[in-house]
């Protein structure tokens, strides 16, 4: 296994809902994918809405998985490749922003949001809009503006090394 194949095994953030919302599918591969996996499916067309249901310690449907889960590849991964980070460097990038999602989550647990989305990366969306709002009219407590700076530098550091943002 090759070092590209090793860091995604290491990392998985844009499988588990961390670092994309969810994945379009062809129309011509809804049919087959809809017999793997979960999908959502509207007007005709469908998409796996992360986290995505197949991932456990990996894709346990790699060897058929959709074609974009085949084609993406977040910046961290191409730097990999073009050998502009380290193996080692990526996997310690990979962990910060796993130590910074268990963060925010447990401020989260603590306060009082009621968040439908099942998935951190929706979460965050919608927290980071909901709190700039109520920042713009002075009506956030500490543990507010707290959380929304750990959720602004989770931002930064996803358009930063993985070319992604909230
Ligand atoms: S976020 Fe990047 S490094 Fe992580 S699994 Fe996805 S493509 Fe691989
Ligand atoms: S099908 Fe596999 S590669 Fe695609 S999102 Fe799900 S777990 Fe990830």
């Amino acid at each position: 296994m090759n070092d590209s194949e090793n860091i995604c095994l290491a990392c998985g953030c844009c499988c588990d809902g961390t670092l994309i919302g969810f994945v379009q599918l062809d129309k011509e591969e809804l049919p087959v994918v809809r017999e793997l996996t979960d999908i959502e499916e509207a007007n005709g067309k469908g998409f796996i809405l992360q986290p995505c249901k197949s991932f456990c310690d990996g894709c346990t449907i790699y060897t058929k998985r959709p074609k974009q889960c085949g084609i993406f590849k977040c910046g961290l991964l191409k730097s990999v490749e073009q050998k502009e980070l380290s193996f080692d460097s990526a996997v310690e990038i990979i962990d910060v922003l796993k130590q910074k999602r268990i963060g925010i989550e447990n401020k989260l647990a603590a306060l009082d949001f009621e968040l439908k989305s099942p998935s951190f990366y929706f979460k965050m969306v919608e927290l980071k809009k909901l709190l700039q709002k109520n920042k713009i009219e002075s009506s956030l407590t500490q543990d507010h503006l707290e959380l929304l700076s750990d959720i602004e530098k989770l931002d930064g550091m996803m358009s930063q090394s993985f070319d992604l943002s909230l």
